[in-house]
């Protein structure tokens, strides 16, 4: 006589299966985190890439913040390295603003949509144009506004005596915020946050790697 599965041997299998999926999903997040993490360091990499082509191209100096008057410093910096080829545009931003490379924008970016609809006050859609307009990386703007009534002097890259110490870029609470201390980092993979420095190399930190006290100030944020 041929056996029929019961009802409940149905529900134990069910349940096992339940039980199976519950051990794994955990794993699998873990997995999705890591990958947005490594995805992040290779966009910063590109990104810091471009900076330092730059660099080369312009016998030592890096853009200016803005090149010219009026206008958000940031935004004209990365239209600068749009401009000049060294980075992409994305097209057209959700409220058809010019949209940084997609290098720009990290794949967690869990912080910067928050951060302008909390503290500025913009709608959901206003925040991701900012996401999409600056990027969600914030850059270390020491080099080009060492002089803070300048903004346009751009820096020579000597000037910093410890490029290796000196962070470049790093995951931002918004992307156009100057890199200027740990409360413009943000830790969003994991309570890592992805960082470059002036030498090339990159750095996934814990917000304990990273110096604080008069953070602005010091080699970390300066280079000297
Ligand atoms: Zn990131």
């Amino acid at each position: 006589m041929r056996r029929e599965f019961t009802l409940i041997e149905l529900l134990v299998v069910i349940a096992i299966i339940a039980v199976l999926a519950s051990m794994l999903l955990p794993a699998l997040t873990k997995a999705q985190i890591a990958a947005r993490r490594v995805k992040c360091v290779g966009n910063q990499k590109q990104l810091a890439l471009a900076l330092m082509t730059y660099v080369d191209d312009y016998n030592g100096f890096f853009p200016p913040l803005k090149v010219v008057s009026g206008g958000d410093p940031l935004y004209r910096y990365k239209r600068e390295l749009i401009t000049g080829g060294y980075l992409r545009s994305g097209g057209r931003t959700i409220t058809n603003d010019i949209q940084t490379d997609t290098i720009c924008q990290c794949p967690e970016n869990l912080t910067m949509v928050d951060y302008y609809m909390r503290t500025q006050g913009y709608t959901q859609t206003n925040a991701i144009n900012a996401a999409q307009k600056f990027g969600t990386y914030s850059t270390n703007t020491q080099y080009a506004h060492h002089d803070p009534s300048n903004y346009f002097g751009p820096l020579f890259i000597t000037a910093l005596k410890f490029p290796a110490k000196c962070a470049m870029t790093a995951d931002g609470i918004g992307g156009a915020h100057h890199l200027q201390g740990i409360n413009i980092m943000a830790f969003d993979h994991g309570g890592i946050c992805n960082a470059t420095f002036f030498d090339g190399h990159a750095e996934s930190l814990r917000r304990s790697d990273v110096p604080v006290g008069l953070s602005k100030n010091l080699v970390f944020f300066t280079g000297r």
